[in-house]
């Protein structure tokens, strides 16, 4: 079971050839929030398409989401929407919010190989958010929710897909998420895996979080802190 900010031993990420990034909540801490926005516009999409009230709109986005894995599964499925209209106006978000960040930028430049963004959001989402921090030069290639055919992780052929279309092997590799049920295939592809935690939220709730990863053993190092993460993975 992985201790928050345990110092990563180096060695273990000397085989790795490939790092792959989450985007929301990863890349960027969970207190930026940019989820509530999308999340926002997710419900305004729902009512205006179905015509509900924004209480039942809700309601509706979140069964989808629970049902489907993401809402837009559920409207694909259930109301036959057309994809990039929904993708589009829910990324619509304001990214001020996330500033530019040097140290992570050079912590993911200095990593040997290459490096990927994994999302459920979208490429434009992805370039926004990674060009606010700074950082969207040192990928590349980002994999998106369209790539992935809107199956969502964690879904197993979702991986088999990234890892395919980019010829990456997955015993070489390593995935950084802050869900830990995304860090389930990683690990049984072989991939070392690291969850990223919130922080500041007070004890009670990395409690929760500790608990959740000590029954998961798909966690192998538990941060929340991915730039002293990769610096000490980097010390080797
Ligand atoms: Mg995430």
């Amino acid at each position: 079971m992985p201790q928050l900010n345990a110092t990563p031993n180096p060695a273990d990420f000397a085989h790795v050839r490939d790092w792959v990034f989450d985007l929301d909540n990863t890349l960027y801490p969970h207190h930026v929030n940019l989820f509530s926005q999308i999340d926002r516009n997710m419900t305004d999409f729902v009512a205006e398409l179905l015509q509900m009230e924004r209480d039942e709109a809700r309601a509706l986005q979140k069964r989808y989401y629970h049902e489907h894995g993401t809402t837009l599964k559920g409207l694909m499925v259930h109301h036959g929407i057309n994809p990039d209209a929904f993708l589009e106006k829910a990324h619509a978000i304001d990214y001020s919010a996330l500033l530019p960040h040097p140290e992570l930028g050079e912590a993911i430049r200095a990593l040997p190989g290459r490096k990927f963004i994994f999302t459920n959001g979208t490429v434009s989402h992805a370039e926004a958010a990674a060009r606010a921090l700074g950082i969207l030069d040192h990928f590349d290639d980002i994999f998106d929710i369209v790539a992935a055919d809107y199956v969502p992780k964690p879904a197993g052929a979702t991986y088999d897909k990234f890892a395919s279309l980019n010829r990456v092997d997955t015993r070489h590799a390593a995935m950084f998420e802050d869900l830990p049920r995304n860090l389930e295939a990683p690990r049984a592809l072989g991939m070392k895996t690291v969850l990223l935690v919130p922080r500041n939220l007070g004890d009670f709730v990395i409690e929760r979080w500790e608990q959740a990863s000590d029954e998961d053993p798909n966690v192998d190092y538990m941060t929340d802190d991915l730039t002293a993460f990769l610096h000490a993975v980097l010390a080797r």
